[in-house]
């Protein structure tokens, strides 16, 4: 028999898991992590293949249909490929993909095809190496770029490049990243930078908005039209160029908040169970996946935290408390 759907109180259904792999990162995006002196998580605090998949076919028994794989970095976590494929193959998954910064998808982006893994969103804030190195704190924009080459020829269905849109810092790449997505098929996608860094470096000045750079792109480059969403409860919104080549989309959770349609859950490596983003409050998993619970006690626990899930985030209001959790540690 179908369970009944994994709905909240306010009446929003749940079909969407994103999944950390790993809290670890080969670069330090600073609007992501400190520079240096993370502590991340022991190894063995980190879910297992076993544990995650055992979670993911228990949340897909509930109504998701829809994984993504996150991290941190989550091409740092050895055999990933072999997690893929699992997850492929859980009866009832309809939409797997995974985010990476692409340092590592060179090599990667083959066995994880292999593995049944279509679609991918790759990070990437800049075409100029200074400021890859700004913003990164590490010299890789040619390995990201190479990564991003090898998963185009390799046929990917989608390839969507993330590109953190903070103010002062990426306008000189807002164009630039648009015509390169334009000429290779990818859609970018500018995310307002939102406040989960570690080092509490956000404030809204730093935001650069979704519609500064509509202005930006439909100035120099063609008038952007909105593009009726398939999904109304994607986060992003899309425009399509009035030349009819290619798409962006924004991620404006700071101008334009998405809660009201929000579908989405989150698992931490460590193996927190988190109903948003911003959440103050995570149900641990861990514990019970380690200690002999059934699959209807891991059920309940998924049912109880969806049923706790608040309206939304308050980041425009006085009440806005940021997260104990930086954006690595939760799994963006
Ligand atoms: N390491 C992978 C990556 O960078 O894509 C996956 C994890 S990362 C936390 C997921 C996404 O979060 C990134 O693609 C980046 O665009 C976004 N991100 C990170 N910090 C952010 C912030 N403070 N505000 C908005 N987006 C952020
Ligand atoms: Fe690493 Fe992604 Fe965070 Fe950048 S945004 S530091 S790539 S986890």
């Amino acid at each position: 028999m179908q369970a009944a759907p994994l709905v909240d109180g306010f009446g929003r259904v749940h079909d969407n898991l994103r999944i950390g792999v790993t809290d670890r990162c080969n670069i330090r995006c600073f609007y992501c992590m400190p520079e240096t002196g993370v502590e991340f998580v022991e190894r063995r605090e980190i879910l297992s293949f076993e544990e995650i998949e055992r979670f993911a076919r228990i949340a897909v028994g509930l109504g998701i249909t829809k994984l993504r794989v996150t991290g941190g970095e989550p091409l740092v976590r050895r055999g990933l490929p072999v997690l893929i494929r699992r997850l492929a193959a859980i009866p009832g998954v309809r939409d797997l993909a995974l985010t990476t910064n692409g340092v590592l998808l060179e090599a990667l982006a083959g066995p994880l095809y292999e593995a049944g893994l279509r679609r991918l969103n790759v990070h990437l804030d800049t075409l100029d190496r200074g400021r890859f190195r700004q913003i990164a704190r590490r010299d890789d924009l040619d390995k990201v770029l190479a990564g991003l080459e090898a998963a185009r020829r390799l046929g990917y269905t989608t390839i969507k490049l993330n590109v953190v849109a903070v103010k002062n810092l990426i306008e000189p790449d807002i164009v630039l990243l648009a015509r390169f997505g334009r000429e290779r098929g990818f859609e970018v996608r500018y995310i307002e930078f939102m406040p989960l860094d570690a080092q509490n470096l956000w404030d809204r000045g730093k935001v650069l908005l979704a519609d500064e750079i509509i202005a930006i792109l439909s100035r120099e480059i063609a008038p952007l039209q909105p593009v009726p969403d398939p999904d109304p409860r994607a986060p992003a919104t899309e425009y399509a160029f009035a030349d009819g080549i290619g798409k962006v989309g924004f991620i404006a959770s700071i101008s334009r908040p998405f809660c009201g349609n929000c579908n989405r859950l989150r698992l931490t490596a460590d193996g927190k169970l988190r109903y948003c983003l911003f959440a103050l409050e995570e149900d641990d998993v861990k514990a019970p996946l380690r200690s002999g619970a059934s699959d209807e006690d891991i059920a309940a626990l998924i049912r109880s935290n969806v049923a706790r899930k608040w309206a939304g985030h308050e980041i425009n209001s006085s009440k806005f408390v940021a997260p104990p959790r930086a954006m690595n540690a939760i799994g963006g």
